[in-house]
């Protein structure tokens, strides 16, 4: 089986399961694979009955015999319950199994089983509900725990991913002359050793060797749509844009925006396109220093796009252009409606249009411009690098301006984006107090929501921030869906909604503008607030399982509060687990600062978290984490095709095959 087979190809995938895989954004056998596990258990040592002292909620695999046949407690309709008794020379338990029917059979006095699953007392006596049951001459090993969705169980996602081991052809692959060189594996050995791991060094090392190709793929893919340096007619900027253009700003420029809007000043007005990197740590204020660029071009009569990653990002940037250009700045996503685009298609060809705010709809929209010049691209965590090499490519002479928060290095920026000019943007609004930080263990929780909903009742907006959408058993984890459910029975008088990136983009504009207007004062989100939600005047964030997030996520996700003049707050909830690297942030709020220091800390285990399929640019690789492998991929290519020429066109052919596809441009 191919890997883009729909995973109804699967043995056991129905049409239901399908269904709720689409939720993980899992439709192909291939993006099943990738669906990275957030966790890993080690389940290589039994423990005996007689070592678990507290036997409340004790996870521990259990090596026992059966000692009594099961018996049903109870059987009707599609319930049912049937228990028996295992011994291990130490101890006794009970196995109930729930809504397990078929399995009744299989257990009979004097065969031996590993249980694994968690330990509770019962009118005395220690049980386990529903454990995982393996032979003992196939002990579990390693387990993997996903991010999970409703309708499917840790058990299914497991069986699912074998089967799909068992049935992926191996892909032609690199010779092994080449993977001598470089830490690669061919893909069938990288997903073994991810989903079934035999120790815990195999996890890693599939992991590195998925990063090398993937960036590898994305290196050749950027060369193949790379463009050269046109020459094109220097625009004739007005002397005085700038000082129009900042006229017409709600607020003071800081020094370095003004540093930065007047070095795209000479950009626009040279003899060929700009290429200018515009970084900044969130809350710099990038959105106003790229609108100049619009601002300047508009008063020749010339038009501007700007793409942004999120339609919640597009309509704030279209709420901060409608301010400076009024009619002339239009809206187009996804969402846009069948006439509102007939407008918008009539408005850019006749110029009337100055700037379009659009999210990736704009690579696929037809529509000419009368007299396109500028093209932004706000890719927030996201590399828009093939984004704007596919605008570019329609456009060769367009000015570019790339923003981005993502803290990196001045030698990567300039493998990532080409002969990129850099602007830095080291300088924060006046007037902002630091964000108060604490790390919050478990028994001080309650006291600190107690805090927040009565900061709340006195007026004041929060964020809760959830690593998971929904409950994921065995994932230590909270989900969002919990998170509600015990928030709002606690909080009753207290308006709170759920936001994540699966919601409608309707649905989430109608849930912002609540939080916007204070009508619903808290809003409890997976991370999407981490790419861009701006509402100035939230004061508080709180982070569930902090310890699941790398450093610069929690410090984007703390960037969302501080944005106004009042004192904010932001509380990591921890277990303790990472509270070394939690305590980086509490002392510092440099957002290159922090991603160093973030390289250091992340240890394994660590390494997938619970990202999402599609809320970042890469499926494996992390452009702050894997900086190294990126570098050494760059010089290793241009190697490759002198002495892996053979190598070299399979990488060529895999990178062509995927720009067809169109990896890598979604947002
Ligand atoms: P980012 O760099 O994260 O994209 P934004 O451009 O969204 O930052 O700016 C963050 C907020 O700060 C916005 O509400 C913006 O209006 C405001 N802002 C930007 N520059 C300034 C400034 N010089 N003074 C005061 N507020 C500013
Ligand atoms: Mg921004």
């Amino acid at each position: 089986m191919e890997g883009d087979a729909n995973v109804t190809q699967l043995g056991g995938v129905g049409t239901k399961t399908a269904k709720s895989l689409e939720k993980l954004n899992i439709f192909t056998v291939e993006d099943l694979l990738f669906h990275l596990p957030a966790y890993y258990k080690d389940l290589r040592k039994t423990v005996p009955l007689a070592h678990i002292e507290n036997k409340e909620d004790t996870a521990a695999v259990i090596r026992a015999s059966v000692t009594t046949p099961p018996r049903w407690i109870k059987r009707m309709g599609k319930f049912s319950v049937f228990t028996f008794e295992v011994a291990d020379g130490t101890g006794v338990l009970d196995i109930n199994l729930f809504n397990l029917p078929f399995l009744f059979g299989k257990y009979k006095p004097g065969q031996s089983f590993l249980f694994f699953g968690k330990i509770k007392l019962f009118r005395e006596r220690p049980q386990m509900d529903n454990p995982e049951i393996f032979p003992v001459e196939k002990p579990p090993g390693i387990l993997a725990y996903y991010p999970l969705t409703a309708g499917i169980t840790q058990r299914k996602m497991r069986l699912m991913m074998k089967n799909a081991l068992a049935a992926l052809e191996e892909q032609p692959a690199y010779s092994s002359a080449f993977c001598r060189t470089v830490p690669i594996q061919t893909d069938k050995t990288d997903f073994r050793m991810l989903h079934l791991p035999a120790d815990e060094e195999e996890p890693l090392t599939a992991r590195k060797s998925l990063v090398w190709k993937e960036l590898l793929l994305f290196n050749r893919m950027i060369d193949l749509s790379g463009h050269d340096k046109k020459e094109r007619e220097p625009l004739p900027i007005p002397e005085n844009a700038v000082e129009a253009y900042i006229g017409k700003l709600p607020f003071t420029c800081t020094g370095a925006q003004l540093r930065s809007i007047q070095e795209i000043a000479r950009d626009l007005s040279r003899p060929f396109p700009a290429n200018r990197l515009v970084q900044g740590d969130v809350g710099s204020g990038k959105t106003a220093v790229a609108l100049f660029a619009a601002f300047a071009v508009s008063l020749l009569g010339a038009q501007s796009i700007i793409m942004a990653p999120t339609e919640l990002l597009a309509e704030q940037h279209f709420a901060f252009a409608q301010e400076i250009f009024g009619p002339g700045a239009a809206l187009l996503t996804g969402s846009t409606g069948k006439k509102e685009r007939g407008y918008i298609a009539a408005g850019l060809a006749d110029g009337s249009i100055q700037v379009l705010i659009s999210t990736h709809a704009v690579l696929y929209a037809p529509y000419p411009f009368k007299n396109l010049q500028v093209l932004i691209i706000d890719e927030q965590h996201r590399f828009g690098v093939l984004q704007r090499s596919l605008l570019v490519r329609k456009n060769p002479t367009v000015h570019s301006i790339i923003l981005s928060a993502t803290p990196i290095p001045r030698s990567l920026a300039i493998v990532l984006y080409g002969k990129a000019d850099i602007s830095i943007l080291d300088e924060m609004p006046p007037g902002r107090l630091p964000v108060k930080t604490f790390l919050v263990g478990p028994n001080k929780r309650p006291d600190m929501y107690d805090w927040i909903f009565a900061q709340v009742r006195k007026g004041e907006k929060a964020y809760i921030i959830c690593p998971l959408l929904e409950p994921s058993e065995g994932l230590p984890y909270l989900s969002v869906t919990e998170l509600y459910a015990e928030l709002s029975a606690r909080f009753k008088d207290t308006p709170m909604e759920v936001l994540h990136g699966k919601l409608p983009s309707k649905t989430k504009q109608g849930i912002i503008q609540r939080f916007r207007s204070g009508e619903t004062p808290v809003l409890i989100s997976t991370t999407v607030v981490e790419v861009g939600v701006d509402v100035s005047d939230a004061t508080i964030v709180a982070v569930e399982n902090a310890d699941a997030f790398g450093l610069s996520q929690l410090h984007q996700i703390r960037g969302r509060v501080g944005r106004g003049k009042k004192e904010s707050y932001c509380y990591f909830l921890t277990n303790g687990s990472s509270l070394e690297r939690l305590k980086i942030l509490k002392d510092c709020s440099d957002g290159f600062e922090i991603a160093k220091k973030d390289l250091q800390f992340r240890g394994a285990g660590e390494f997938f978290g619970t990202r999402q399929h599609g809320e970042t640019t890469f499926r494996v690789a992390d452009i702050v984490q894997d900086a190294d492998i990126f570098l050494q991929v760059r010089t290793n290519i241009d190697q490759m095709q002198q002495k892996f020429p053979r190598d070299y066109r399979l990488l060529t052919a895999l990178a062509r095959e995927n720009a067809k596809k169109g990896r890598y441009l979604s947002v």
